[in-house]
This record gives structure tokens, sequence and C-alpha cells, in this order.
């Protein structure tokens, strides 16, 4: 089977053993959990659209290795049209979900990790590309979602991994053996984990040889013994245990992040992808940030649209669509979200091949892609709260409205136009809520500055790909300076 539907996706994930921790408790049914149940939604999502005839040729495309037809977020990239058509896909599951959809982290792991063991392979006469294929024809048919891991909890920012006071501050090696390697460690903020089948963990840092022990990369199950996640804490995330739809402004749909740690969890040889190589870590580091910094030219985009509507509404809710200064703040909140989707598109249009065959973006491009989404999508939610206005943080509870006496008040008094029922006026004003300080402005707003990689990441890889030299002698040409 190279593509599952939603159902099937659901039911392989219940039938997984994970061991997830929230609010001091094991989740025995995370599939049922009301606080994950959203999450799991969004990935599901990426298989629900894939059955669907307009969007098969964004979801799903054929496979390099195998020649079937597979879903898209399990693609390895043949070409630019795949690299454009990933974006779009994005843009639209932001669209559909107005949330982080989660399944794009294992995709920008597989490309990454696929041109980097080639490179491996190369100059250490290796086999962990062809391990690596054998991984990903697994994942195609099989239409898996995979966590894709680099974070560790890094410590003390100005050690290098082996000089931590906890050596165990950085993942690594703890144990060889004939058959493969014990690791111990944590990886943080996994987006998606619990909702995920694989986890493939790669290192978080460019290394020297004495962090050999720390170059690893490899994927196991994350149902595998000693993989505990603990769930990460959203704004308003408890109100999800309310019941009550209209308050949660999007209650199909969300993200999550776990705390992953690994206590001694053993990873058997054909699954290991990097294994000491020190040198090629920061080559698989830069690759999958790259990655990662062209899908927020998409994802991010697709939620902006969600948030731009929901703005819009509501002015029109309130009788003020045809004031100049909306208007204005329409155009934008959308030039932003535009230009975002810009260099998506961009980065994507200048990739180029790679030695192993695959595709991967322009970096500068991407780089500069994800410095830009660490702005705009903030400037964009702010606007979003001025033209929705205070009463987004003021609305009573859905029980409130609903209740036999003070509803009449609340159904008076909040009123906007006529024709709009004021239940309708406080659905569209929870979701820019949502969208803005609850559940999803994690995804939103601090994963637009965080994820893929803090803003200064993306300046040190600016300044690196900038070649400000070879603009140094253009300007000489033109200025006629001889040396
Ligand atoms: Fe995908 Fe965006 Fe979520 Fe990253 S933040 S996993 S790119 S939806
Ligand atoms: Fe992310």
């Amino acid at each position: 089977m190279t593509l599952k539907n939603g159902k099937q996706y659901e039911d392989s994930i219940r039938n997984m053993n994970m061991q997830i921790y929230m609010f001091g408790e094991k989740v025995e049914n995370p599939v049922d959990n009301p606080i994950l149940r959203p999450s799991l939604n969004s990935v599901k999502a990426t298989y629900e659209l894939a059955q669907l005839p307009e969007y098969e040729d964004l979801m799903t495309t054929q496979s390099s290795l195998t020649g079937e037809k597979i879903n898209r977020f399990t693609n390895i990239h043949k070409n630019v049209d795949d690299l454009v058509k990933k974006v779009k896909m994005q843009r639209l599951l932001g669209q559909k979900t107005a949330s982080c959809f989660q399944r794009c982290v294992g995709m920008d792991a597989f490309n990454s990790v696929y041109s980097t063991t080639f490179e491996i392979d190369k100059s250490h006469k290796t086999d962990y590309f062809d391990r690596f294929v054998n991984f990903m024809k697994y994942v195609q048919e099989e239409d898996l979602t995979v966590d894709g891991a680099m974070t560790d909890p890094k410590g003390d920012r100005s050690l290098s991994p082996s000089k931590q006071s906890d050596p165990d501050l950085y993942l690594r090696v703890v144990e060889r053996r004939e058959d493969g390697v014990v690791v111990r460690g944590a990886k943080v903020h996994q987006t998606g984990i619990c909702n995920s089948h694989e986890v493939l963990v790669m290192p978080t840092i460019a290394m020297s040889p004495e962090d050999k022990d720390y170059a690893i990369a490899f994927s196991v199950p994350v149902d595998t013994e000693g993989i505990i996640m603990i769930i990460g804490r959203q704004s308003c995330d408890t109100r999800k245990l309310e019941n009550s739809s209209l308050d949660v402004g999007n209650s199909q749909y969300g993200g999550v992040e776990a705390l992953t740690v690994f206590d001694n969890v053993f990873v058997p040889n054909e699954r290991i992808f990097l294994n000491g190589e020190t040198e090629f870590a920061g080559m698989m580091v830069e690759r999958f940030a790259g990655y990662h910094r062209q899908s927020y030219g998409g994802c991010k985009v697709g939620v902006g649209d969600v948030l731009i509507g929901a703005a819009a509404l509501a002015a029109e809710y309130n009788g003020a669509q045809k004031a100049s200064h909306i208007k204005d703040k329409l155009i934008e909140m959308t030039h932003l979200n535009e230009t975002l989707y810009s260099c998506g598109i961009a980065c994507s249009a200048e990739g180029h091949r790679t030695e192993s065959g695959n595709y991967i973006i322009d970096l500068l491009l991407a780089n500069v892609c994800k410095q830009n989404v660490t702005r705009f999508p903030y400037e964009i939610a702010r606007i979003a709260e001025d033209i929705a206005g205070g009463l987004m943080v003021t609305a009573p509870s859905e029980k409130d409205l609903k209740a036999p006496v003070i509803g009449e008040y609340i159904n008076k008094y909040l009123q906007g136009v006529n024709g709009v029922s004021v239940e309708d006026r406080l659905k569209v004003l929870r979701l820019i809520e949502n969208l803005t300080l609850g559940t999803a402005a994690v995804g939103y707003r601090t994963e637009s500055m965080h994820g893929a990689g803090s803003p200064q990441a993306q300046r040190i890889m600016i300044a690196r790909q900038g070649n400000i030299n070879s603009k140094k002698e253009i300007a000489k040409a033109i200025a006629k300076i001889q040396k």
C-alpha cells in the first residue's frame, strides 16, 4: 500500500505503544485525548487531501525510488517542480488546518539525509546511502509520518557537546555493539512526534572530531523502548477540555510539540545513517535547516491566509469593511503574506541538483525566506488584532451565550451588523484569538520566530551565502576602480 487514507493512518497510530506524558500522567489513549486529538487531525489531513482528485497533483507524486505513486510528504525531490509543489502543498495544508500539520519536518529530514549520506559514502566508503534508500522505500510503501528530530537541549551554549557538564545534553552514543548502538539524550520541541510512526534523528550543530559520539543520525519507531515524550503546554490548551467548539476558535485542528527523551535506546546498524563522521554533521544540519526554512514560505502563508480572511470577516461583521483604513490594513497583511510566499517559491525555483540526484533549494533565498517569517507573521497578527477589536479578548464564553437570561443580554449587546448572529461574530473573533494568542499561536507566532532555527541562525547563513566580495567587485567595475 503506498497511499494510506485518513482512517488507515489513524488506526496505524492507534496501534502504536508510545510513552506519552502530559500533566504528570501517562496518556493511555493519545488518539482520543481531547488536547492531543486536534493535532492528530492535522496530520490526518495530509492523508485525506491526498485521496482527493482535485489535489492529486499537489499532494502526490511518483517515487524516484520505486516508481509508485506516493504522498508528496514522503518524496525525495526529483526536480525544481517538486520543490515548488512542496511549498504550494504546504500553503494548501495551512489553509485547510490553520495550524502546524507537522509532517514537513520528516520530509525535510529525508531530503537532507539522502544527499548527505551519498556524500559521506563517497568520502568514507560507508554504506549509509543504501541503508537510507531502503528505509525510504519502507517509508514510501507504508506512507509513514516521520518526525525529523534535530534540536538538542544544548545546555551551556558556549560549550561544545563533549564539554558540557552533563554529557547527555546533546544526544550521543553511549554503547557500541556488533549489531548497533545505544543512544542517550533528548530532543526538544519535537513537532508532531506523538502523531508519527518513526523518529529520524540528526545532529543539531556542526561538530569537531572530539564530538565523535555526538555525530549520529538514525531512525527508529517512536514506540521503541526508552523513548519518552513529554507534551509541551500551549496557551489556552485546557479550553479543549471544556466541550465548547466556539471557545477554542479552531476545534478541529492543532499542532503539538514534545520534549522527547532517549533513555538508552538501541538502534540497529541498518537504521544508522551517520556514525562518527563529524565533518558531515554540519552539512546535514545546514541542508535540513534550508529545506525547513523553505517550508515556512508555504505553511505560514496558508495559516496567514486564514488569519487575513478572519480579519476581513471581523471587519464585515462590525460594518467596518468599507472604511479606507480597514481596506489598507487588509492590503498590508496580504502584501506581507505574499512576500513570504514569494520567498518560498523563489528559493524553490532557484533550486539545484545535489550529487545524490535529489534537488535542494537555494540556501541564501531559503534563509531570507525564514528571516522574513521571523517578522511578518507578527505584523500580520498585530494588524488582525487591530481590526478584531478588544472584544476578541473580553467576550464571554459559549456557556454564557447559551445561558437563559444572560444569553439574551449577550445577544442584544454584542450584536454587530444586521443579519450576522452574535455567535458567528464570536466564532471569528475566537479564531483570531486562537491564531494570535491561543494554541495555534505556537505555530503561527513563536514557531515563526524559533522554528527551523532562531533569527540569528539565518543571519549567519545569509552572511556566509551573501557573497559580499563579488558585490564589491561589481561596484568596483562600475566605479572604474582598478584594484
Ligand atoms: Fe510543517 Fe510549518 Fe509545522 Fe514546520 S511549522 S512542520 S513546515 S506546518
Ligand atoms: Fe516547524
